[in-house]
């Protein structure tokens, strides 16, 4: 990675036209990323006097600024206190300690990377991105853009619940990147439910969810259901950490006792 200069704007309108000014000008997160990713850098611009590595509870739900660190998200107690702290869980799984003091939410959403484990527990909670300039949109739809907007993520509003939920990553071992990756949550008779690391980027398994809402009540029968048609409806692919058949029997399994730990069965 080499970097011509390094600079922290005192306001979001100069982060964006410092942006704006130069292709080669970039936004840094937590910069493990990139680090890693060796990017030549003209002018490397930081947030950190912009007050955005705050979590907040307010009337319409919980903010968090794209610079709070994945250790902040795992131990804030506003987020442990949040659909069973899923968002929590998801950080705690990722890499070390050190890693996680580092890498900020921001990046990991801007980074969208396939084997995001804080992209698929935040897709449950169906969160709403802040830009500087272009305007607010889900996670969903952004993860869904061909390429995102040359803009700064601000914050991450996500909207007052009464969901439960859960996270589950199967690695290899404890501070490896995921085989893959899934999360459940339902408030009420309404299922999300989001599997990353297919090994592509976390997506909704829409008519999974939509079979679930369906009803009012489930049983063991109407669970396995479900799970079936989330396996139908998603893509999976091989690639060195697993092949794509072993990713489905994962899901299989685990989306189905997630589902059960979320959901009252009748017998
Ligand atoms: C060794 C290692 C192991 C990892 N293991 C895992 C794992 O097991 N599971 C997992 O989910 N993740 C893992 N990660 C990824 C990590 O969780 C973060 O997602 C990643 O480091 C990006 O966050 P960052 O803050 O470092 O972003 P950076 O590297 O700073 O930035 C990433 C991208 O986002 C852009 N960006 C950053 N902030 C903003 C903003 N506010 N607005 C607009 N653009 C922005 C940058 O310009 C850059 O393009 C790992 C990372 C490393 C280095």
């Amino acid at each position: 990675m080499s970097i011509v200069e390094h600079q922290t704007p005192s306001s979001l309108s100069e982060a964006y036209q410092l942006l704006q000014s130069n292709p080669d000008n970039m936004i840094i997160g937590g910069g493990a990323w990139m680090k890693l990713s060796h990017p030549k850098v003209n002018v490397m611009i930081s947030l950190e006097q912009l007050g955005l590595n705050q979590i907040l509870e307010t009337s319409i739900g919980v903010t968090i600024g794209a610079k709070v660190t994945l250790r902040e998200l795992e131990t804030s107690p506003i987020l442990l206190a949040l659909a069973d702290g899923v968002l929590s869980q998801a950080a705690r799984s990722i890499a070390s300690v050190q890693l996680r003091n580092i890498a900020t939410i921001g990046g990991s959403i801007y980074g969208r990377f396939g084997f995001s484990d804080v992209l698929t527990a935040l897709m449950v909670l169906d969160p709403v991105l802040e830009f500087y300039h272009t305007e607010a949109m889900t996670l969903n739809e952004f993860l869904l853009l061909k390429k995102p907007p040359r803009d700064i993520l601000v914050k991450i509003i996500i909207p007052k619940s009464s969901r439960v939920a859960r996270f589950k990553k199967v690695a290899a071992t404890a501070l490896d990147f995921p085989i893959v990756n899934l999360a459940v949550a339902r408030e009420n008779e309404q299922f999300s439910i989001c599997v990353g690391c297919r090994p592509q980027i976390a997506a909704l398994a829409k008519k999974a969810m939509r079979e679930a809402s369906n009803r009012l009540t489930h049983t063991r029968e109407s669970l396995s259901r479900v799970v079936e048609l989330a396996v139908e409806e998603l893509h999976f692919s091989d690639n060195f950490r697993s092949s794509k058949a072993y990713r489905r029997h994962l899901v299989k399994v685990h989306l189905e006792r997630l589902l059960m730990e979320v959901t009252p069965i009748e017998n």
